[in-house]
């Protein structure tokens, strides 16, 4: 069975036994809390449960890394919505030791993408319009990824001075939290 046959099996189950009532929320968060962090999988459902967290509480938003890659991209639009939108008064920036954004380096993609068909030329338009190197580079020291983050968050023109952002880094494995 496809992957995505599985999923929809168990999803008709699931809501056949109502296996939802113990998940049902509100949209709006119960914290007034939003939470930036990566999209490691290690951290699916370790970083919520290691913060005391359930359905409706908070907002989560998560990439590669959990970084802001452009002051006007989707995730400062998505802490618009957070906080003009949805009353979040606090930003937690979340970042984690063993990330796989640590010392990615964009040469790597570049070689996975050739070998998969990606043409040079295509490769080569993209890096006349955009900063190709950054764009696809990690960072190489996670407490100085999350600094930034915060700091980029705290300098945004449109963030109003009352919101608190804090930088945290979890343990992947026992889900501890170091503050920055
Ligand atoms: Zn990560």
């Amino acid at each position: 069975m496809s992957m995505i046959d599985e999923i929809l099996q168990f999803n008709k189950g699931f809501v056949e036994r109502e296996e939802y009532k113990s998940h049902k929320a509100s949209k709006y968060p119960s914290k007034k809390l939003a939470i930036l962090s990566c999209m490691d999988t290690r951290l699916t459902l370790l970083l919520p449960a290691a913060l005391g967290l359930k359905n409706g509480d908070v907002k989560i938003i998560k990439n590669a890394g959990g970084v802001i890659s452009h002051p006007f991209g989707s995730v400062m639009r998505s802490l618009m919505v957070c906080i003009y939108q949805l009353g979040i008064e606090e930003i937690l920036v979340i970042g984690h030791y063993d990330c796989g954004m640590q010392n990615l380096r964009s040469d790597e993609i570049t070689q996975k993408m050739l070998s998969a068909g990606i043409h040079t030329e295509v490769i080569d338009r993209v890096k006349a319009e955009i900063d190709y190197d950054k764009w696809l580079s990690g960072f190489e020291c996670v407490e100085q990824s999350v600094s930034e983050t915060v700091a980029q968050i705290k300098n945004h023109p449109f963030i109003p001075e009352r919101i608190k952002i804090y930088g945290l880094i979890m343990d992947p494995d026992t889900g501890r939290l170091d503050r920055l």
